[in-house]
């Protein structure tokens, strides 16, 4: 866990007070103390609920004074991926809050801390040790895929564990809904490195599955020795290993355990082995222990926020998850240039309204490049502009789940500055269509 200690956030607003322990009461619901840990883009602290004293934790995210525009889809799926899962080995999420400048994610606590810690001084655990961990990663994994849901930036960070000792898989941050597969393949090249598939870090389209598969290969190689199977400070050797699968197993590694990581190590994702095929091997079942059957999404203790998921994200719980989240002011410089609604109109009915409403306010539409990147990758797009004078309103259209897209009109300097949008007049003409409408200044 992380040190020093930074102060618990924002003490002293009329929605958050300072406590005279030195902790802080946010949202006059949870009282937060100790610092847990820090992520990429996150502080976790240890809170208590004010209503029922239960312990939990809260990820307090700072929403950005310049705008990072892949902050918000990041949370979104990072939410939509936690609420729609409810297995004993992933952490739990329990409600969103936010206030004008930080968003709060109340889960689980996993109490016992980063499952690294549980190495022993030796820097590893025992088989025994190792294989009780791995058994509950894979089997939480295995759930998740089988839900549509890879989470694609497996590491130890993410592995966490509860009172209990019981692990539980963290931050779904980076993880893809189905929704996103494009021929049935993910494309985003997201994930760490070293724990990170090959076929990820190539950029070509991947099986999420797969891929997790790989980074299970890792993780085990890593808890069983206390480091990592392929390390190179110079990325293009350490490729070159990878490729080659060069894994170098110390004497003690027991040969079934070997087999294991070498068949998920395979850097061609075709002929590696896969989730199903693992927890069938002997070396996996050995001492498997059974978890009562699971229920999906039967959200016993979460005081939400929200709607009651069914067994699939619908349209309705992304809609109550993203006005309870009110990610309104994320890109606050941006409010007077962007508007975006919700619409379960599909996206033929939504372009021929774009189309309508354009035309009769006097627009001229003009098909567009849009640029779209991801970790340095750039592709182009189609998109349409609705062009008049100066004004220049891209409209893109992006599927949230089956039956809700999401509708972003954004104006766009043509080179001589912004031209005034009717936004009033936009948003009249698509009114019957609009589920709810986002980050619009009221
Ligand atoms: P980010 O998504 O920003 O990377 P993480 O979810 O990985 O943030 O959290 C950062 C760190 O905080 C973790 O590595 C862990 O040490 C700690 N942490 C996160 N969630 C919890 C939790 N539910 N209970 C206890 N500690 C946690
Ligand atoms: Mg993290």
């Amino acid at each position: 866990m992380a040190s020093p200690q930074p102060p618990p956030p924002s003490a002293g607003t009329a929605i958050n007070r300072t406590t005279s322990d030195g902790g802080t009461v946010i949202l006059n619901k949870y009282h937060l103390t100790r610092f847990l840990g820090r992520g990429s883009f996150a502080k976790v602290y240890h809170g208590r609920s004010l209503v029922d004293k239960s312990s939990v934790a809260v990820k307090v995210i700072e929403k950005p004074s310049t705008a990072d525009p892949t902050m918000e889809p990041r949370l979104v799926r990072e939410v939509a991926a936690m609420r729609r899962l409810n297995h004993p080995n992933i952490l739990k999420l329990h409600e969103v809050m936010a206030t004008k400048t930080k968003i709060y994610l109340v889960m689980e606590l996993a109490a016992g801390g980063e499952l690294f810690t549980q190495l022993t001084r030796r820097g590893r655990m025992k088989e025994a040790t190792a294989r009780f961990y791995f058994q509950q990663l894979v089997s939480a994994l295995h759930f998740c895929h089988q839900n549509g849901v890879a989470h694609r930036d497996l590491k130890p960070q993410n592995l966490l564990l509860d009172k209990k000792g019981n692990l539980k898989i963290s931050d779904f941050g980076l993880s893809a809904l189905p929704e996103s597969h494009r021929d049935g393949m993910l494309h985003t090249a997201c994930g760490t490195p070293a724990f990170t598939a090959p076929e990820i870090v190539r950029g070509k389209g991947y099986d999420g599955a797969k891929a997790d598969a790989w980074s299970c290969g890792v993780i085990l190689f890593n808890i069983l020795t206390g480091y990592l199977p392929f390390d190179d400070g110079n990325l293009p050797n350490m490729y070159r290993k990878i490729h080659n699968r060069e894994i170098v197993f110390p004497g003690w590694i027991s040969k079934p355990s070997r087999m294991v990581i070498h068949k998920l190590l395979d850097p061609n994702p075709k002929t590696r082995m896969s989730i199903e095929s693992l927890m069938g091997l002997p070396w996996f079942r050995k001492s498997l222990k059974h978890h009562p059957p699971i229920e999906l999404c039967h959200d016993e203790d979460a005081s939400t926020n929200f709607m009651k998921l069914n067994t699939t994200m619908n349209a309705f719980d992304i809609i109550s998850l993203s006005s309870g989240l009110n990610l309104s002011g994320i890109f606050e410089e941006k409010v007077t240039k962007e508007r975006r609604f919700t619409s379960m109109a599909n996206a033929e009915e939504i372009r021929k309204r774009v189309v309508e409403v354009g035309e009769r306010l006097g627009y001229r539409l003009k098909k567009m490049k849009d640029e779209v990147s991801c970790n340095n990758k750039r592709d182009d797009q189609d998109v349409v502009g609705l062009v008049k004078g100066r004004v220049i309103v891209l409209v893109r259209l992006l599927e949230v789940v089956p039956e809700l897209l999401l509708v972003q009109l954004t104006a766009v300097d043509g080179g001589d500055g912004f031209g005034e949008v009717e936004w009033e007049e936009l948003k009249v003409g698509f009114h019957d269509i609009v589920v709810s409408w986002h980050n619009v200044v009221q």
